[in-house]
């Protein structure tokens, strides 16, 4: 089997105001503790899962850069030995400025770390703070800076927008600051607000002065042409690279492609059986530490056919490639217009999905209405 592979760290030095993610500041064992799980729980699955090659291993958080040089290089070289991790794969850490020295950047390299993706959000300090973050926006900076001059050659960084209090001009001018650090890979997403956060609880007693819909579409509409006119391609919906800088670790994610995570918490698919399974580790420490302990692995929920279809559409269609529906047709033996009656023809006559031949995408302005679209075909 093919899969990419994921190592969750649910570690973190202090929980941001809009975070629901799986991470703790104390999650209740000590960083080398989680780590000899972590190679406990890769050792003993690597025998059920049979991987052959693994074109991507993603370290995702909580805040993987608080691990050691060691203890990720010790990480990567049990998935060296137990995953084959193909030779020019793809081996990506996410990093939050402000947890960074130069020398850790340099031993995260030499530990087989090959890309990084700075999570640095904004580049204005009032905004940072009130987002939690731990660093500040020429701290942000410099880890960029580090990371170039430790020898990485493919950097991504992350940004929010659609913040409190946030305008159009502001926005433009956070898009500004991030191109002039020439990075290889912008992720901007619109800000969502979770319930059981402090921005949930906030914005449930209107403390929170979001932009309104058409604003976080100028927004939107803004990153895309910026960008693009910056010589970066959008190849999701939030998703920008210069030539050859797409992620493919998550590119495999929203073209159903195996992946296994390991760690608390921890997300996992297989195409292996019928029509794809899912499961997930258990995100309570004390929970994934009595799994791993007992070799006892969570219990996969096989996937209707008719959720695979959904899934199809609802994460293909996130790419600007699109969907092939000669593909659909192979995949589940039946046509798309059958399954989906009405919905392509009705998504292509109002000009929100272009279609050409077998190949089915989201034009521009269905970019911005993406949620709508995508909700069609649940
Ligand atoms: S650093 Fe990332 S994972 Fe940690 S609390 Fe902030 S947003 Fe969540």
């Amino acid at each position: 089997m093919k899969s990419s592979l994921y190592i969750h760290t649910p570690f973190c030095v202090r929980k941001c105001s809009y975070c629901d993610f799986n991470s703790s500041e104390d999650p209740g064992i000590s960083l080398d503790e989680y780590v000899l799980l972590l190679i406990n729980e890769l050792s003993s699955e690597a025998g059920r899962f049979k991987v052959e090659s693994a074109p991507t291993l993603y370290f995702g958080g909580g805040t993987p850069s608080l691990l050691s040089a060691r203890q990720v290089a010790a990480v990567v070289q049990v998935v060296r030995e137990q995953y084959g991790l193909e030779k020019d794969a793809e081996v990506t850490l996410e990093v939050n400025p402000g947890t960074v020295t130069p020398e850790l950047l340099e031993g995260y390299l030499a530990g087989g770390i090959n890309r990084l993706s700075i999570g640095i959000q904004s580049f204005q300090d009032d905004k940072l703070r009130s987002l939690g973050r731990i660093h500040t926006s020429e701290e942000a900076k410099d880890a960029v800076r580090m990371a170039r001059k430790a020898g990485f050659r493919s950097i991504g960084i992350d940004l929010i927008n659609s913040l409190s209090g946030q305008t159009l001009q502001e926005w433009a001018t956070e898009l500004q600051e991030a191109i002039a650090l020439q990075p290889d890979h912008i992720s901007a997403y619109g800000l969502t607000v979770e319930e059981g956060t402090p921005f949930g609880a906030m914005a449930e007693r209107g403390e929170l002065d979001l932009p309104d819909e058409e604003t976080s579409a100028a927004m939107f509409e803004l990153t895309s042409s910026f960008l693009r006119s910056s010589g970066y391609e959008q190849y999701e919906i939030s998703n920008f690279a210069l030539p050859g800088c797409r992620s493919r670790h998550n590119q495999g994610y929203w073209r159903r492609g195996n992946y296994l995570g390991f760690g608390a918490g921890a997300h996992s698919f297989s195409r292996e059986q019928g029509f794809g399974a899912r499961w997930e580790n258990p995100q309570q420490m004390s929970d994934y530490a009595e799994t791993v302990r007992r070799c006892r692995p969570p219990v996969a929920a096989t996937l209707l056919r008719r959720e695979a279809m959904e899934e199809f559409f609802f994460l293909g269609l996130r790419l600007l490639d699109g969907v092939d529906l000669d593909a659909f047709k192979i995949e589940f033996g039946t046509h798309a217009e059958e399954e989906f009656p009405g919905v392509i023809e009705r998504m292509t006559a109002s000009g929100l999905l272009v279609r050409d031949g077998g190949q089915l995408w989201m034009s521009a302005h269905g970019l911005i209405l993406a949620n709508r679209v995508l909700c069609e075909f649940l």
